[in-house]
């Protein structure tokens, strides 16, 4: 009987894996992962460390069964119909991938395949985008009736995927590259296992009392594991426990990331352009001053204690606590005057999480020109939020020492004044909305 291929890509994992699942139905099965140079290019050291990980943890968990992952670098359009005619396969299976550049690269592959089907099983989400609609069929441009519908539409059981009876299969493979040197950043353990480990260690957190405090450092971090897919996140929904009282507020996060991958996929133009237009016509910085504020902005020299420990963490981590993500954001958009697609850009090349749909719409949310816009007149004041969230100082002493230890280098004095920039920015928006 000739094999299927599975293609792995946002889903690198065996359990609740319902493209496995298909694929094994049809006999034995060769585990495949394409390096794209067009997503290798444009990822960060960090990035690709992860990644490379994730891609050995899974390898070792493939081996435990059969032969292995197989690699191939190119153009999955090339790659994957050469691999079908080296192995006469009969078909090749996927996780359906709703984002942009997926969607079209999919669309290649099929054609390029002819006669061999691809076979799309199950998606990165609970419900797959393009499901959830309103009463007259257009799609929610909302997050609260989103979020409504979505929970009455409900999702699958976790698909029973079970590796030990698959029949693996395996081909002549590629090294992966060699990692990065990523010395200094503290990755968290990439694969599988270590993304259920993470889980079951956290999912007692009384989520609601510590979601918005990045000094205690209390969120899932599941983020890197259901960006790569090593947990999906049907595993987890069915693992809340509906008693406790938090599962709630955290089941609404998870429908953020629902809601984002649906907006993207209605809205394909909304990872690069305004999704409300109206603002497009504020002034933003350019030439030499924009290269001047984003790099103090990016490397964490603002002079504002908790953006400059955010972009330092975000550095070190590839990875940055959520309520300081707006805090970071909001400062660069509205306080320094650069355009959100600049912000958007640096953190999609350092973020081990960093997801197109949940990344560009967080951006345009601060920016106030997206779904849900927050109002643009708020503002997040830099130095209250800090003493807000990070009341005893924790966090910002654990990026900036030098605020408390001179011996450690030179604090920036603040890169613009707050107050000045806020009113500048109010102005600003006033204008544009009396003369458009
Ligand atoms: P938890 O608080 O434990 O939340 C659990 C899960 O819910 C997260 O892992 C995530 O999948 C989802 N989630 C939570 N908040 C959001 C949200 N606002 N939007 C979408 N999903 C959410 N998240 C990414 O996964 N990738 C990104 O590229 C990304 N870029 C962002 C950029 C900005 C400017 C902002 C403000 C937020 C961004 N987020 C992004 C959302 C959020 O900050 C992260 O998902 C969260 O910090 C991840 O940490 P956690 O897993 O511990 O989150």
């Amino acid at each position: 009987m000739s094999a299927s291929i599975l293609w792995f890509r946002r889903d690198l994992r065996l359990r609740d894996h319902p493209a496995l699942l298909a694929a094994a139905a049809d006999g034995p099965v060769l585990p495949l992962f394409v390096l794209d140079p067009a997503l290798w290019g444009t990822s960060g050291d960090v990035r690709r460390a992860f990644l490379l990980r994730t891609l050995r943890a899974l390898d070792a968990d493939l081996r435990r069964f059969g032969p292995g992952l197989v690699v191939r670098s190119g153009r999955p359009e090339s790659v994957v119909p050469a691999l079908v005619a080296e192995v006469a396969a009969q078909a090749v299976h996927v996780s359906a991938d709703f984002g942009p550049y997926g969607a079209a690269r999919d669309a290649r592959v099929e054609e390029a395949l002819g006669d061999v089907p691809l076979v799309r099983t199950g998606s990165p989400y609970a419900v797959a985008p393009g499901r959830v609609l309103t009463n007259d069929g257009r799609p929610y441009q909302v997050f609260t009736p989103f979020h409504r519908a979505w929970v009455d539409h409900g999702w699958r059981a976790p698909a029973e995927s079970d590796p030990a009876s698959v029949d693996w299969v395996g081909a002549p493979s590629e090294d992966l590259p060699a990692e990065p040197d990523v010395s200094g950043v503290d990755l968290p353990e990439a694969g599988e296992a270590a993304a259920l480990a993470r889980w079951t260690a956290w999912r007692g957190t009384p989520y609601d009392d510590v979601r918005d405090r990045p000094d205690l450092d209390a969120t899932s971090r599941l983020s890197p594991d259901l960006r790569w897919g090593t947990i999906h996140p049907r595993t987890v929904l069915a693992d809340l426990d509906a008693r406790n009282p938090h599962a709630a507020t955290f089941r609404k996060e998870l429908a953020w990331r629902e809601f984002y991958a649906h907006v993207l996929h209605h809205w394909p133009s909304s990872a690069r352009e305004y999704f409300r237009p109206e603002l497009r016509g504020l002034p933003y910085v350019t030439g030499a001053e924009l290269e001047h504020r984003l790099d103090a902005w990016t490397q964490g020299r603002t002079g504002y204690p908790i953006v400059d420990a955010g972009m330092r963490q975000l550095l070190a981590e590839g990875w940055m606590h959520n309520r300081v993500r707006m805090i970071v954001a909001s400062f660069l958009v509205k306080d320094l005057h650069v355009e959100w697609q600049h912000g958007a850009r640096h953190f999609m090349r350092h973020l081990v999480d960093g997801d197109l749909a949940s990344n560009q719409h967080n951006w345009q949310w601060v920016a106030g020109c997206g779904t849900d816009a927050a109002p643009y007149f708020r503002i997040f004041n830099p130095t209250t939020q800090g003493k807000k969230f990070d009341p005893d100082g924790g966090y910002v002493r654990r990026w900036v020492p030098e605020l408390t230890d001179p011996s450690v280098g030179t604090y920036p004095e603040p890169i613009v004044d707050h107050a000045e920039q806020r009113a500048a920015t109010l102005e600003a928006y006033q204008l544009l909305r009396r003369h458009g």
